[in-house]
């Protein structure tokens, strides 16, 4: 079926940060939208002090920065004074051990307030901060920290004796590893990063770092080979800025809640940089999915704009709009949506619960922030991702024979998503990979890997990824990272994982091996080997389901194939099988 536009009254365009969409992208500029930001006493720009001090040394400092709400029912605030103080101590505490300007600090937290002032405080510092996700098995984590080359990490006693001692010794970089809270007897070499904060000062001198300088490193995965580092730096927090004003509507003062894991980009990028520089309270739930909490928060924290994902969106539509009806959500301005595919279903549900509908966005790691929207002040047509963020242009292509691309000329003929590189928190390289960094542009486009269809009217569609990327409950995953782990197995010969559909979380990891001499296939051997995954790469990453095969396709070069691997699972037509191995053609 289509589903009806929904329609903006005039009273909501005029009300929104960027009332007229055409006007706004028209007139806007980077070099505007850089003078929205103070920069740094005497040159210079820093992400942390764009965040916090900028509002403290401003008068704003009692507002309030983040709310945190424990699992157990606690509540911790803290002002944008608190949060600065913080943040310095310490920015001094990596300075005290010697930790400057481009080291990299990494972080292996759940949503704790440590987590908050340690990214801050490694920015202040001029360090490079790399966030983790807590449900990485000990092989991600260890994969991530060695590319990255960490020299601090800060997490907690339980993740760290499960995930990073048994193999810390291989990485000599890592001198310091600060605990997040632990027993009376943290495990050697570690350091308890309450008692080292307590003796730190308060006020801290900003490293001076230049726009250009390296900030961030997010880790993502490709279709083949290791995760890649994905550089971002202190510039960024310009689109950062921005984007959280048009595209989430920020204004400063406003409750927002960005329900992503602090261990993924969009946490970084819109669960903390963003909404600080625009000075708005941040509220972070501590426990995991649960509706009618999520809905208790809505109301009593009078959340004003809420930036969530599908999977979540899907988990809620399971328990029922009737649910939400229960709650006041009257303070909800903007419901926006990231991170995967949102069917127009959800869209229209929200309407159904909320009064109003999601708004759904598109960007991912590379691009640092939003580039494509849906804006509060446009009319939304469920399906679609939106337009893009002014000062971004986006187009469809396709690649040609020669290695270059052109661009598809029709309305709805589908291609690959493609953005003119520019903006500021566009990534500015992988690390240490120049060659896969060079492979994304071609005349003069930055590819994006997902291929998608832009309407008449400039709306862009989003089709599908252009290569066997994973996308399950809103997490990025690289196949061959999963078949590395399980061929890591005495009884694998050759694995090959691919994406089902799941209608929960977009996708589910299967998995499909072949097994060596001497090995039978069997339901206990299946079990063992799911456990096995779920040991090395944690529960978000490894296959929900394994199946045993005789051999697995190959293309004559010796890649799995598993597009045809998927086709054969869903039962949908094989398509070019010319370089299928022992194939006759
Ligand atoms: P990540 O780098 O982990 O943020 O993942 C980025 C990828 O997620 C994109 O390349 C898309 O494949 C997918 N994605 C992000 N946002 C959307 C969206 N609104 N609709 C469809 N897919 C999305």
């Amino acid at each position: 079926m289509t589903w009806p536009t929904i329609h903006k009254s005039d009273e909501e365009r005029a009300g929104a940060n960027l009332p007229d969409y055409e006007a706004g992208a028209r007139a806007f500029s980077w070099r505007q939208a850089r003078a929205m930001l103070d920069g740094l006493p005497g040159g210079g720009l820093n992400i942390a002090y764009e965040a916090v001090e900028r509002h403290v040394r401003a008068g704003r400092g009692e507002a309030l920065a983040l709310r945190w709400l424990g699992r157990d029912g606690s509540v911790r605030d803290f002002s944008y004074a608190d949060l600065n103080a913080l943040v310095n101590r310490f920015a001094n505490l990596l300075a005290s051990r010697g930790v400057g300007k481009g080291d990299r600090v990494f972080s292996l937290l759940g949503r704790v307030p440590e987590l908050y002032f340690t990214a801050l405080g490694t920015l202040n510092n001029g360090s490079v901060f790399s966030p983790l996700f807590s449900a990485f098995g000990p092989e991600p984590v260890r994969a991530r920290m060695t590319i990255g080359g960490a020299r601090v990490l800060v997490t907690s006693e339980t993740l760290y004796r499960r995930k990073v001692e048994p193999w810390r010794a291989d990485l000599p970089s890592l001198e310091t590893v600060f605990l997040t809270d632990c027993s009376a007897t943290p495990p050697t070499g570690t350091i308890p990063l309450a008692g080292a904060l307590e003796e730190m000062p308060v006020t801290f001198e900003t490293v001076r770092t230049d726009p250009q300088d390296m900030a961030l490193l997010h880790f993502t995965s490709g279709t083949t080979g290791r995760p890649k580092g994905a550089v971002h730096v202190h510039e960024a927090v310009v689109a950062h800025h921005v984007t959280g004003r048009f595209a989430l509507d920020l204004r400063e003062g406003d409750i927002f809640w960005c329900t992503a894991d602090p261990g993924w980009v969009t946490g970084t990028s819109y669960g903390l940089i963003s909404p600080l520089t625009n000075g708005v309270t941040l509220v972070v739930d501590q426990a995991e999915f649960d509706a009618a909490r999520w809905y208790a928060i809505l109301q009593d924290q009078k959340v004003n704009v809420w930036y969530t994902a599908p999977t979540a969106i899907r988990m809620l539509m399971k328990v029922g709009a009737s649910v939400a009806k229960r709650f006041d959500l009257s303070a909800l301005r903007l419901m926006a949506s990231v991170g995967e595919p949102l069917n127009p279903e959800a869209v229209a549900w929200g309407l159904e619960a909320f009064g109003k509908p999601f708004h759904d966005n598109w960007w991912q790691t590379e691009t640092g922030g939003i580039t494509i929207s849906n804006f509060l002040s446009m009319d939304v047509k469920p399906g679609s991702m939106g337009r893009p963020i002014p000062g971004v242009e986006a187009g469809i292509v396709e690649r040609l024979p020669d290695g270059g691309v052109r661009e598809v000329g029709r309305s709805m003929t589908s291609g690959e998503l493609a953005l003119r590189p520019g903006w500021p928190s566009m990534m500015r390289g992988y690390l240490n990979e120049e060659e896969r960094y060079r492979k994304c542009f071609a005349g003069g486009w930055y590819l994006t890997g997902d291929l998608a269809m832009r309407d008449a009217e400039g709306y862009y569609w989003f089709i599908g990824r252009a290569d066997d990327v994973i996308k399950s409950a809103g997490h990025l995953i690289g196949p061959f990272e999963v078949e590395s782990a399980l061929m890591e197995h005495p009884a694998i010969a050759e694995a090959g994982v691919i994406g089902i559909p799941d209608p929960t979380a977009g996708e589910a990891i299967k998995a499909f091996v072949a097994l060596k001499p001497g090995f039978a296939a069997g339901e206990e051997l299946r079990k063992e080997l799911l456990g096995h995954a779920r040991k090395l790469l944690g529960p978000a990453v490894a296959p929900k389901d394994i199946a045993f095969r005789d051999s697995l396709p190959r293309t004559r070069s010796g890649k799995i194939m598993r597009r045809l691997l998927k086709a054969r699972e869903l039962g949908l037509p094989e398509g070019d099988t010319s370089t299928l191995e022992g194939e006759e053609h």
